[in-house]
């Protein structure tokens, strides 16, 4: 089953196209995407077993992020061990959690503002908490996960190294910094939680290629671990991390520049498509620009 968000309402498909789940339902749903990871246990028994006739085919370019306003975005650092090395990092012996700030939330397709001349790619696999998960086994974690989708943790690597240790959290919150779906593809889909090969393009180039099984650390054993500090609520996201082959770490490196388009595939999900534009004059980002006294 996929569920996605078109123009604000949730639309979902259980084979046959795509419907609006507020009036399928006759309205027991609301029409808000974020709300129905509220009941999602209710709403997927719905959907799987509901007749909902003939829907349609959406084009992505039509849909915004399928999960809009998350409580908590979760990301993970080096969970990559090629990622990691590439970055002259050893592989870590336990997971490095961040945020995403849930304003840089996007739809599948979008122009994305280039707020410094290092915006770097990076697509993960990312996963739509269903359930709240608090203190959790690995092995109970993906009964908690109602599906998963595409994202790109794009990163200005200037904001993110300024300073005398990394900071991840704010060079990957720019507007549109998170784009995501093209739909939420729910765990029941075959196949869909165990191995998955991702794959981003920049202007048609493959510039990273690899398996979810390469991942350091699980998905479930990344719930259990981020579950024992703060619990996962319904609606949030797990970013989980990038392969190798981020433009920082080439020799020379390679930021994205106007016009250059990025793809990113995950199979069993589909992909997702921005393309870049300049973001123009900006506040210089320091602590004091002078204009604070
Ligand atoms: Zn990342």
């Amino acid at each position: 089953m996929r569920i996605a968000n078109l123009a604000g309402r949730l639309i979902v498909d259980n084979g046959s196209g795509f419907v609006d789940a507020h009036d399928a339902s006759d309205r027991r749903f609301a029409a808000d995407p974020q709300a129905v990871y509220g009941r999602w246990g209710e709403f997927f028994d719905w959907a799987a077993g509901a007749s909902l006739g003939a829907g349609v085919e959406i084009e992505l370019d039509r849909l915004g992020p399928p999960v809009p306003r998350p409580r908590q975005v979760f990301a993970v650092a080096l969970n990559y061990a090629e990622h990691a090395a590439e970055g002259g990092f050893s592989k870590p012996d336990r997971p490095l959690i961040f945020t995403k700030f849930p304003s840089c939330l996007a739809g599948p397709v979008v122009d994305v503002a280039l707020a410094t001349p290092f915006v770097d790619w990076e697509v993960e696999l990312v996963a739509v908490i269903g359930h709240r998960a608090e203190r959790i086994a690995a092995a109970e974690a993906w009964d908690h996960v109602a599906g998963l989708m595409i994202g790109q943790d794009l990163s200005a690597r200037d904001v993110q190294q300024a300073g005398p240790a990394p900071q991840y959290s704010l060079g990957k919150s720019f507007p549109a910094f998170g784009p995501t779906g093209p739909w939420v593809v729910t765990t029941d889909a075959p196949g869909l939680t165990g191995e998955l090969e991702l794959e981003c393009r920049r202007n048609g180039e493959r510039v990273q290629h690899d398996l979810t099984s390469s991942m350091i650390f699980s998905v479930s054993e990344l719930i259990a671990y981020i579950s024992a500090v703060c619990p996962l609520l319904p609606g949030d996201l797990l970013f989980t991390g990038t392969p190798s082959g981020v433009g920082s770490r080439r020799d020379p490196p390679i930021y994205l520049q106007a016009g250059d388009e990025l793809v990113s595939r995950i199979t069993g999900i589909g992909e997702i498509r921005q393309t870049f534009r300049d973001a123009g004059p900006s506040r210089p980002l320091t602590p004091t620009d002078g204009s604070a006294r």
